[in-house]
């Protein structure tokens, strides 16, 4: 009997394992080393964090651990950047403080455009299209003024854009403390809300990656390394139009009361302002400085024992604006965590079925460039051999929700991994519980299954799905109410963490063996846990949308969609045979393992299928026509990018949108044709 039971406990299966070794103790000591100091892209202590990571997978036992490095453009500030009154007494509004004894990034947006513009100020709200086009109904002139623009609800670069668009020539951003501040409660470090001077840094630039190499890797440019990085005038052409800098509540006062003109009406829940423009100009002059450094990603293997040639990939930036301890720190600990559990099983000999890349990620915060050079470095392997990437930035920042992101085909393995993990909070029983509860907790949302967001940009992922067409997911814990209040300030603490946020750090420890459990299905069950039904199902319903959300515009240009919805139905009698044939299958059938290689590689190159190499209408580097980072906020997705852009733009002329209609159209013949054949 004593045997019976010992050899039972013996064959507990690996994941079980791990999941009971994740440590939430852990996983706050490695928050407390990684946010002890400032650690952004292009500075020594981000480099030796990523040797430390790298000692920690070889003493794991990872089968190869290297540095992968690469040489990219990083904006960094300068004290030359300032705020004035232009009247004749010049006043200055405004001036980046500089912290000179600390090593903290002064307040600042990577990638403005270098320019001093002058101009009456706006008020613009959060900078979405909706409020541009709103003020231009109400009359207010945009050409030549410069926006007042508060954080949140959209990517920062696209409310640049978007501005740019309508003729601004600037922007002053600054977080709202009716948003995330003052006025929703105690200011830290009293309490968790960002004090009226705090400051949230951040790229703003709508093209990812390395833009001095767009779409090629950031080899060094001298001549050893031999890459070539633009400059000048074909630098521009991709870079932000207009300067943008970000300033503290405190400081913005002053510029919000320069708008002394009461009409039009301030719209309903733009707060409590005055639009303009303004009578007086201001002077905003923007310098940041541009300079090539060291970008190094840090990747460690595990290889595959039956299929060392598939890559089941997991990645996390490491690099943070300042502390960085939820963004990116919580992801990157729960993850280090990940791999620490697996150690004992690996020195013991066991190997997952399929191979594992961990990647901590160098860059993200200037613009997702670690990853984008590795995709664009490792390209003809990826597209022949990725599975799929799994990305867990800021794990939790908030506590409330969940923000689950991914291609569908992952749907399912996702609502399996949650429903056998844990919840944090009773009186949910499990994460799956969790998560469809607390959409009705917060939001009243009645969902029969939890939410999946399709996935746009935002974090490391962007780059393998829009580039490669590598299936993505990337979760999180979430607040209720949008971003977390010290997001990209210096108040991204341990202490604030740990005081304010996942204080036992069990919200942590649940997701990571949430991510084990995501992991290692994905690295070792013998058929791919990814589904084609979920994926065809999910296009069906998008397609039905698109039709239904654009009659006039349908009719007007006169498009034709049927090819499309007829290929949509295809698409999902296939898949619904497909998997039905995939049930079936047997190993005692299939001695060389072919078959079965077969189902899986149709199971692996279903979001391969989507992509179109020259990419999407003006954007080259992403290539997915079915999900695209939508191009008025890149932190969303568009479902069938191409069409809506092109709609959007048509005048009556239908070529350009039926164009995509047919890229589209062609992309789902041929995915059928793939999972309706034999071979
Ligand atoms: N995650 C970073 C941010 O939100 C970078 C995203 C991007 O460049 O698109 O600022
Ligand atoms: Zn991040
Ligand atoms: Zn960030």
């Amino acid at each position: 009997v004593v045997v019976a039971v010992m050899t039972k406990k013996d064959e507990q299966p690996v994941v079980d394992k791990v999941v009971n070794r994740i440590s939430s103790e852990e996983i706050e000591e490695n928050i407390k080393y990684f946010a002890k100091e400032p650690h952004p892209a292009g500075g020594q202590r981000n480099l030796d964090l990523g040797a430390e990571v790298k000692k920690r997978w070889e003493s794991y036992g990872f089968d190869e651990v290297f540095n992968n490095d690469y040489e990219v453009l990083l904006s960094l500030p300068t004290e030359e950047s300032y705020i004035k009154y232009n009247g004749t007494d010049g006043e200055i509004l405004y001036k980046p403080q500089n912290n000179d004894k600390s090593n903290i990034i002064p307040p600042f947006n990577a990638f403005s455009k270098n320019a001093r513009v002058k101009g009456q100020v706006v008020y613009v709200n959060y900078g979405r299209v909706e409020d541009l086009e709103k003020l231009v109904q109400l009359g207010v002139d945009l050409h030549d003024k410069i926006a007042i623009c508060r954080y949140g609800k959209i990517f920062r670069g696209s409310k640049a854009q978007n501005a740019h668009e309508k003729g601004m020539i600037g922007m002053i951003l600054y977080s709202d403390p009716a948003d995330s501040g003052s006025k929703r409660g105690k200011v830290y470090p009293e309490g968790q809300w960002l004090p009226d001077t705090g400051v949230q840094r951040g790229n703003v630039k709508s093209v990812k990656g390395d833009i001095s190499t767009h779409l090629y890797p950031s080899y060094g440019s001298n001549l050893a390394e031999g890459g070539y990085h633009a400059r000048g005038e074909e630098l521009a052409k991709i870079a932000p139009k207009i300067p943008v800098i970000p300033i503290p509540y405190n400081d913005v006062k002053g510029i919000h009361q320069l708008i002394d003109v009461s009409t039009p009406e301030t719209p309903d829940g733009w707060g409590n302002y005055r639009i303009g423009p303004s009578n007086a100009a201001i002077e905003l002059n923007v310098k940041n400085n541009d300079t090539l450094a060291r970008c190094r990603n840090i990747i460690g293997v595990i290889n595959g024992k039956v299929e060392p040639d598939r890559y089941v990939l997991i990645g996390v930036h490491r690099d943070a604006w300042i502390h960085g301890a939820v963004d990116p720190v919580s992801g990157m600990s729960t993850i280090l965590e990940i791999s620490r559990a697996l150690a004992d099983d690996l020195k013991k000999g066991w190997r997952p079925r399929r191979t594992i890349i961990f990647a901590s990620w160098d860059a993200e915060e200037p613009g997702i460039m670690g990853s984008f050079e590795f995709v664009e470095d490792f390209m003809v392997n990826l597209k022949h051999k990725a599975v799929a990437y799994i990305n867990m930035d800021s794990a939790a920042g908030g506590t409330q929700m969940l923000k689950m992101k991914s291609t569908p085909n992952m749907i399912s393995l996702l609502y399996k991994a949650a429903s056998e993990t844990d919840s944090p909070k009773l009186p949910y029983k499990n994460m799956y519980d969790f998560w469809i509860g607390t959409e009705k907790e917060y939001n009243d949302k009645d969902y029969e299954l939890p939410l999946v967001q399709l996935i746009g940009s935002g974090s490391d992922y962007t780059a393998f799905l829009q580039e490669v067409g590598v299936s993505c997911v990337d979760f999180a814990y979430k607040s209720n109410y949008g971003t977390y209040p010290t997001y990209h300030t210096q108040y991204d603490t341990y202490e604030w963490l740990s005081t304010f946020g996942d204080q036992n750090f069990t919200y942590h420890k649940y997701l990571g063996d949430f991510a084990a459990r995501t992991l290692l299905s994905l690295a070792d069950d013998e058929i791919l846990p990814l589904s084609a039904v979920d994926y065809a199902s999910k296009i069906k319903e998008l397609t039905t949308s698109l039709i239904e959300d654009n009659k006039s515009e349908i009719d007007d240009l006169n498009l034709d969609m049927s090819g499309m919805s007829t290929l949509t139905e295809e698409f999902v009698t296939a898949a619904k045979e497909f998997h039905e044939h995939v049930s079936t299958y047997s190993k005692d059938d299939d001695e060389s393992g072919l078959a079965l290689r077969n189902i899986n590689d149709k199971l692996m190159l279903m979001d391969r299928q989507f992509i179109h190499e020259q990419g999407l209408p003006g954007r080259p580097s992403f290539r997915h026509l079915i999900f695209a980072p939508s191009s008025t906020n890149t932190y969303a997705e568009s479902a069938f990018p191409g069409i809506g852009d092109e709609m959007k733009q048509a005048q009556g002329d239908p070529k350009a949108t039926q164009k995509q209609i047919g890229l589209i159209t062609a992309k789902l013949e041929a995915v059928t044709r793939s999972i309706s054949n034999e071979v």
